[in-house]
């Protein structure tokens, strides 16, 4: 059965006594041309391990697990969890968890399953969306693509450049790892229940190495989310107020001025190799 249709999605849940549960972000989607956008998007082949965030009722996790070698599928809530593996129970490259994904262990089940990298593909929920690709972004888990429907404004803040609106630490973060391109914008009636916005799927692919080199990337890290935490004051003053950091405001003025950018500059203004140089000037 194709459950990608609206009246198959709401015979599905209704047979089974759910509802699509808005605490968990649960937007299906109904639309299978737009399931096999993505999934070609992402470029799923017979080699690859897909890490699926978020199943849901199946729909993109049968068409994964036919193009893939093995599909691990994370899904938080626990009768969505049980219903796949009943009715996917044929799909016998797929492993589901009924877990929580910004608490489940994807490098430490890669390391134990051999698993080389994944290609994480999802229909993300919206209600943590910043949260899930920071944690595959800056977590240990070995990724070789990632290709995700997320809202458009989110799709827009990962593209950002310096002094836009949209620019911040979300930006900073998808750019170090990886290159971000749109493959579509997707509207609200391709879901079920239909969100109150736009969304787009983004593909991100990520850099064997990063595009910028910094002696070390997690301080960078703290660096540019304490610049974005408290964006309308200056870097210098953004910087020396951060606790965890502890570098006064002079040291960073000074370090600006090595640099040649002005010491009254506010953080939104430098681009990744800034904030990379400035890390390791700062040390
Ligand atoms: N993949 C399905 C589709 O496209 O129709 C469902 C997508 S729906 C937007 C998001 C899914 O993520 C829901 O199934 C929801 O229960 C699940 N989810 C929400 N929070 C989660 C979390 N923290 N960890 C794992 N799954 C989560």
């Amino acid at each position: 059965m194709n459950i990608a249709t609206p009246g198959n999605t709401a015979e599905l849940l209704r047979s089974h006594g759910l509802s699509a549960r808005k605490k968990y972000g649960q937007n299906f989607l109904v639309d299978r041309s737009i399931l096999e956008k993505i999934v070609d998007a992402a470029g799923v082949g017979a080699e690859d391990t897909v890490l699926e965030i978020g199943p849901g009722l199946g729909a993109m996790t049968q068409l994964l697990s036919e193009r893939a070698k093995r599909v691990i599928a994370v899904e938080i809530d626990k009768q969505l969890a049980g219903l796949l593996k009943e009715s996917l129970a044929d799909c016998d490259n797929l492993t589901i968890f009924n877990e929580d994904i910004l608490k489940w262990d994807a490098a430490g089940y890669a390391r134990s399953e051999g698993i080389e990298s994944y290609r994480v593909v999802a229909n993300l929920p919206y209600y943590i969306t910043t949260p899930i690709l920071l944690s595959l972004l800056e977590g240990e888990a070995p990724l070789s693509g990632i290709t995700v429907m997320v809202q458009k404004e989110v799709a827009d803040r990962m593209q950002a450049g310096p002094g836009t609106k949209d620019y911040g630490a979300l930006s900073l973060a998808v750019q170090y790892r990886a290159k971000a391109s749109v493959v579509c914008t997707v509207p609200p009636s391709c879901f079920l229940p239909r969100p109150a916005v736009d969304s787009a799927v983004i593909r991100l692919d990520v850099y064997p190495e990063p595009p910028v080199s910094c002696r070390d990337p997690e301080r960078m890290r703290r660096l540019i989310r304490a610049a974005f935490n408290q964006r309308r004051k200056t870097l210098a003053n953004a910087l020396s107020a951060d606790p965890v950091l502890n570098i006064s405001r002079e040291s960073v003025q000074h370090a600006l001025k090595e640099m040649g950018l002005d010491e009254l500059i506010r953080g939104e203004r430098l681009s990744l190799e800034e904030y990379a140089k400035l890390s390791d000037v700062l040390k």
